[in-house]
């Protein structure tokens, strides 16, 4: 799985991508010999329209899993429900594809693998997964963070070793 906003996909929250791993070319056809590929959204899939308001945690991933934190929209709506539905999905088809691995966006509320916004939306980062990239870990499903692909634009997959 492949955070759709890196494949050059217009889903993020300002309605346009964030990167385009398909314009190495050399990179992504290795990677789409090797593997299918499956692009994702998960604040899509959980029901948020495109461009949306962006959203923060408040509390860590395993806190709203727990039902002790929430995920609110800049407005200071919650929008905790979409996150949840957008995580389920992503794992109903991870588990449809036998999904080995995803590639996410950085420090996204729902993609992010190594740190996340800190709630309080002044660009404070804090160590910490999105509420997706929790639910795929938690189901045993390896996760990269995008730069450990984005800044290999001249590395063949070799070199990366998935
Ligand atoms: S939810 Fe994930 S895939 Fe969708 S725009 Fe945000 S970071 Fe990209």
């Amino acid at each position: 799985m492949v955070s759709a906003c890196l494949l050059g996909v217009k889903c993020n929250y300002k309605g346009g991508c964030s990167y385009d791993l398909t314009k190495n070319s050399r990179f992504w056809l290795n990677l789409c010999d090797k593997y299918n590929i499956i692009p994702i959204c998960p604040e899509q899939l959980g029901g948020l329209p495109t461009p949306r308001i962006p959203s923060e945690l408040l509390g860590k991933a395993e806190d709203i899993a727990n039902g002790k934190g929430q995920v609110i929209n800049k407005e200071g709506k919650d929008v905790t429900q979409n996150f949840i539905k957008g995580a389920e999905e992503i794992l109903r088809l991870s588990k449809v594809y036998k999904v080995q691995f995803a590639v996410l966006k950085s420090k996204s509320p729902s993609c992010g693998t190594k740190t996340v916004y800190d709630g309080t939306f002044q660009g404070v980062l804090i160590d910490g997964l999105g509420y997706t990239a929790y639910s795929l870990k938690k189901s045993g499903i390896k996760l990269y963070d995008e730069s450990e692909f984005c800044v290999l634009e001249k590395c063949t997959l070799s070199e990366i070793q998935i």
